[in-house]
């Protein structure tokens, strides 16, 4: 990657700022010429980024320094909150619990002034201004899921909605049985929230990036009803491309149950993932 161009975005950018980006930029100029050669060249480039979607590109956005260091302690402040609440509670905390629960508890303590200010920016930014195109089915920080209306998983401690996705994750064990497993059901926006952040954390403050292989908070579908599912005893690997290789997959794709999300090549900004189901 070219260092200087690279160094530039680090300090130049900061989200949320009203900057046209160099992605949209691309798109607007695609739009305006309508030039087969530059919807050509901008594909190429949108694919290239999508299937390596684990490195920094040219045009990625990066968190200003001053977010970054306010993502590392909202960040922690989360880790400390799920261990106190325990992981099953934390898929299903709304923001407003999280608040209360880190105030009322030392080893938490009270998110900042400078935390809660950083949250909404990151929760209310137009994602496309960062690559992620995708809808956002949650609309307000404070959006929260209805405890009545999920069903825990015994096996995993994940949570499924109530009605189709409950029926098709059934229909799914009915046929392939001790082979598939429930990776990940129901999250609640602080759930994501602290997914995203984990990974704009181990992508160094790069959002386009993190937002390349996770929805951002409020963005997610697991919020209304999608799920991912994994070969059993295939660990992290279920989260990879391999997984197209394993059985529960290919015997996902024969009887018609896989209706994808986030197919290869979509144009939402987000990489290929095989195993993330689509209810809703
Ligand atoms: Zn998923």
């Amino acid at each position: 990657m070219d260092r200087r161009r690279f160094l530039k975005t680090v300090t130049g950018v900061v989200i949320g700022a009203g900057l046209a980006p160099k992605a949209m930029a691309g798109i607007m100029i695609t739009e305006r010429l309508s030039s087969s050669e530059a919807e050509d060249a901008y594909l190429k480039d949108y694919l290239y980024k999508m299937r390596h979607f684990n490195m920094h590109h040219a045009d990625d956005i990066f968190l200003s320094p001053a977010d970054f260091g306010t993502l590392k302690s909202a960040l922690a402040r989360m880790r400390r909150l799920q261990r106190t609440v325990g992981h099953g509670n934390f898929y299903l905390l709304s923001f407003d619990e999280a608040l209360k629960i880190a105030a009322n508890y030392g080893r938490v303590e009270p998110f900042t002034a400078e935390e809660l200010a950083f949250l909404e920016k990151i929760f209310y930014a137009d994602s496309t201004v960062y690559g992620f195109m995708g809808e956002k089915p949650f609309k307000h920080l404070t959006d929260h899921i209805r405890k009545d209306n999920v069903v825990r998983d015994r096996m995993t401690g994940n949570y499924l909605f109530k009605g189709k996705p409950v029926e098709t994750y059934r229909h799914i064990k009915e046929h392939l049985g001790d082979e598939v497993t429930l990776t990940s059901g129901v999250r609640s926006v602080i759930k994501q929230f602290m997914l995203f952040l984990s990974k704009a954390y181990e992508s160094e403050g790069n959002i386009s990036m993190a937002s390349r292989s996770l929805a951002p908070p409020g963005y997610s579908f697991h919020g209304i009803g999608d799920f991912d599912v994994g070969q059993v005893g295939y660990g992290a690997l279920n989260f990879t491309e391999r997984f197209t290789e394993t059985t529960v997959f290919k015997r996902l794709v024969d009887m018609g149950y896989l209706r994808l999300r986030y197919q290869q090549d979509n144009m939402l900004g987000v990489r290929f993932e095989p195993w993330h189901i689509k209810v809703s």
